[in-house]
C-alpha cells in the first residue's frame, strides 16, 4: 500500500545518486559537493552511502580491497566516502550513514532466526528491499530537509539489483518533489576517433529504465568538455530534459574545485526547483579562495614525507593527505607530498637519512601487522635525531614509543606486543578490555574519546585548549609502566584520557615539532578549519623549510 504523508508535516526530500559504466567516477565527491551546495543554500542535507558488498562494514578489509577505513563520532567503521561527505559538506556522519549488503542481510537473518516473521518465506522483495528501505528513512527526520542516498558500485552489477528495487519503491511511495534520481556517469573520450561517446551512458540508462528508473538529471563525468551536440544527443537518448544534463570535467588541480564547476552549472538550483524548494542565494567566495590558496599560494612548498606501507595506494592515506592539503592551505603553502615505502627503510642504515633529505617533515600514519614497522621506527628515529618536524598518528605514535625506548632509554628489544609478543619490553601492549577479545569486526577502541592535554604541550598551544574529542581505531596502547622512564628520558604524556590511564599523546618537549596521537585527528579535518595538529605540523615544516634555506642547521 502506497502510503503518502500528510502535507502539513515536516517533509525530508531524498536524491538518490546512482553510478553508470565504470566505477570509481567519484561518486562520493559529487553526492558531497551537492551536499555543500544544498547547505550552502541554506538546507540542512544528511548524507549516506548504500554498499554493495557482503562485509558487514568495511573495518576487516585490507586497505588494497577498499582504501581508508573512515571512523565517524559515534565509531562506526565506514565507507572513505564518508570522509568526502564530511570535509565538503560539513554534515556529520553515523552508523546510519553507511549500510552494506552484509548488514542489511544480518538484520534480516537475525529478524528470521528470532521468529519475527512468523512462518513467512523471507525473500529479497520485500524483506530486504524493506531493510534497505528503513535504512534510508532513518533520515526522515525533523533536523533533515534533503538526504541524499548514494549506491555505491555501478549500474548493471548483480549485487546492487535490491538497493535499486529499494530506491525505485522509495520514490514511487512519495509524492512528486519528493524524491529525484541523479545518474553519474562516464562520456569517454575515444582519442583514435577524436570524439566524446555518449553510447556508454545511453546503455546504462537503458538499464535503470528496466528496473523502473528514469533519472531526473544526468552527470557526466568526462575528460573533456562536452559540446552542445553532446548534451543534446544525452538528453533525447537518455529521456532526460536538456538543462538537466551536466557536465563534470575532470578538475586540473584539485577535487575542491568540483562543488564550483557544478555550481557554475547552477545543478544546485535545478535541483531544489526538481524538489519543489526555495532557492536562495548562493555564496561560494571562501571556497573559491581556498582553492586558490591551494593552486597558487602564496609561500611556496613544502616537501612533507609519508612513510608508510600502503604508499602504491592513493587510497590508504586519504584524510590524512586531505588534512595535510588543510593544513598547507591554512600556512598559504603548496603540498609537495612525497609518499615513501616503510619497507624500503628496513634494508640499509643510512637510507633513511637520504629518502628524508630536503623533507621538511615527516608523518608516519596508522597501520596494522608487522609489515612495514622497522622502517617506519627507521625513519622516526631520523626525524627525531635531525630536529625534522615529526606527526606520528596511532601505529605511527607506538613506533616512536618503540624508537625511544630502544635509542634513548636503553631497551634495545622494546616493541610492541603486537609485532613481538614475546618481548623483554612491551612498550606498546593490550590493556585488559582488548585481552579477550577474539572476533575482528568492530571490537577496536572506536569513535570519540576526550583526552586531557599538558599545558604549555605543542599539542594544548594547537588547540588552543587543554579538553579535547578525537576518534580512535585501534587496540593497543602505549603501556603506562613505561611513563616514567619516558619522561625522565625527555618524552612527555603530552596528553591522557580524562582519567590519567590511557597515554593519548606524546610529544618531545626539546624537539622542534615532535608531536603523536593515539587518536586519528586527520579524520576531522575540513578544508576551511584545518586540523590544529595537521596546521602547526605544516607552519613547523614551513618554519624547518625557512631556517635550512637561511643556512640554519
Ligand atoms: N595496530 C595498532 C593497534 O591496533 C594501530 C592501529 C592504527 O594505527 N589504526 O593498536
Amino acid at each position: 500500500m502506497t502510503m503518502r504523508r500528510d502535507p502539513s508535516t515536516h517533509t525530508t526530500k531524498h536524491i538518490f545518486i546512482t553510478g553508470g559504466v565504470v566505477s570509481s567516477l567519484g561518486k562520493g565527491i559529487t553526492a558531497a559537493s551537492i551536499a555543500l551546495l544544498l547547505k550552502r543554500r541554506g538546507y540542512r542535507v544528511a548524507l549516506q552511502k548504500l554498499d554493495p558488498y557482503l562485509n558487514v562494514d568495511p573495518g576487516t578489509m585490507s586497505p588494497y580491497q577498499h582504501g581508508e577505513v573512515y571512523v565517524t563520532e559515534d565509531g562506526a567503521e565506514t565507507d572513505l566516502d564518508l570522509g568526502h561527505y564530511e570535509r565538503f559538506a560539513g554534515v556529520e556522519c553515523s552508523r546510519a550513514s553507511n549500510f552494506t549488503s552484509g548488514r542489511i542481510y544480518s538484520a534480516v537473518l537475525a529478524r528470521e532466526r528470532r521468529g519475527d516473521y512468523l512462518g513467512k518465506t523471507v525473500q529479497v522483495i520485500p524483506h530486504i528491499t524493506d531493510e534497505i528501505k528503513a535504512a534510508v528513512r532513518l533520515f526522515d527526520r525533523p533536523d533533515v530537509d534533503i538526504a541524499i542516498t548514494e549506491i555505491g558500485g555501478t549500474v548493471g552489477d548483480i549485487e546492487s539489483l535490491p538497493f535499486l528495487e529499494a530506491i525505485r519503491q522509495y520514490r514511487n511511495e512519495l509524492a512528486p518533489g519528493e524524491a529525484l534520481f541523479i545518474h553519474l556517469t562516464l562520456v569517454p573520450y575515444i582519442r583514435a576517433a577524436g570524439e566524446l561517446k555518449t553510447k556508454p551512458s545511453q546503455q546504462s540508462v537503458g538499464i535503470l529504465r528496466e528496473i523502473g528508473i528514469i533519472p531526473d538529471a544526468l552527470v557526466c563525468r568526462c575528460e573533456r568538455r562536452l559540446e552542445t551536440e553532446h548534451f543534446e544527443k544525452l538528453a533525447l537518448f537518455c529521456n532526460v530534459r536538456r538543462e538537466l544534463v551536466f557536465e563534470e570535467p575532470d578538475v586540473a588541480h584539485t577535487i575542491y574545485e568540483v562543488p564550483l564547476e557544478l555550481a557554475d552549472q547552477d545543478l544546485d538550483k535545478y535541483i531544489l526547483e526538481l524538489l519543489d524548494l526555495h532557492v536562495a542565494d548562493l555564496k561560494m567566495d571562501d571556497w573559491r579562495d581556498l582553492v586558490r590558496r591551494i593552486i597558487q599560494p602564496g609561500r611556496g612548498a613544502v616537501r612533507i614525507a609519508v612513510v608508510g606501507k600502503y604508499i602504491t595506494l592513493r587510497d590508504a592515506y586519504k584524510s590524512i593527505y586531505e588534512a595535510l592539503m588543510h593544513g598547507a592551505a591554512a600556512n598559504d603553502v603548496r603540498l609537495d607530498l612525497l609518499p615513501l615505502d616503510s619497507e624500503a627503510f628496513e634494508t640499509a642504515d643510512g637510507e633513511a637519512g637520504a629518502a628524508l633529505a630536503g623533507c621538511a617533515g615527516v608523518l608516519v600514519p596508522g597501520g596494522f601487522g608487522t609489515r612495514g614497522v622497522e622502517g617506519k621506527i627507521t625513519a622516526i628515529r631520523h626525524a627525531r635525531e635531525q630536529g625534522i618536524p615529526f606527526l606520528g598518528i596511532c601505529l605511527g605514535m607506538q613506533c616512536a614509543a618503540v624508537e625511544f625506548a630502544r635509542h634513548v632509554c636503553g631497551f634495545p628489544l622494546a616493541a610492541s606486543t603486537e609485532v613481538a609478543p614475546q618481548t623483554p619490553d612491551p612498550v606498546v601492549a593490550l590493556m585488559d578490555e582488548q585481552r579477550n577479545v577474539t572476533g575482528l569486526g568492530g571490537t577496536m577502541r572506536l569513535g570519540t574519546w576526550p583526552c586531557r592535554l599538558a599545558a604549555g604541550s605543542h599539542a594544548a598551544e594547537a588547540y588552543g585548549t587543554t579538553d579535547i574529542q578525537e576518534r580512535h581505531r585501534h587496540r593497543y596502547e602505549i603501556n603506562p609502566a613505561y611513563v616514567d622512564v619516558f619522561r625522565r628520558h625527555g618524552l612527555q604524556a603530552a596528553g591522557t584520557s580524562p582519567d590519567g590511564r590511557l597515554v593519548e599523546m606524546l610529544e618531545l618537549p626539546a624537539h622542534p615539532w615532535f608531536v603523536a596521537c593515539q587518536f586519528h585527528p586527520e579524520f576531522k579535518s575540513r578544508p576551511l578549519a584545518a586540523h590544529p595538529l595537521f596546521r602547526d605540523f605544516i607552519q613547523a615544516a614551513v618554519n624547518r623549510r625557512d631556517a635550512r634555506a637561511a643556512g640554519q642547521p
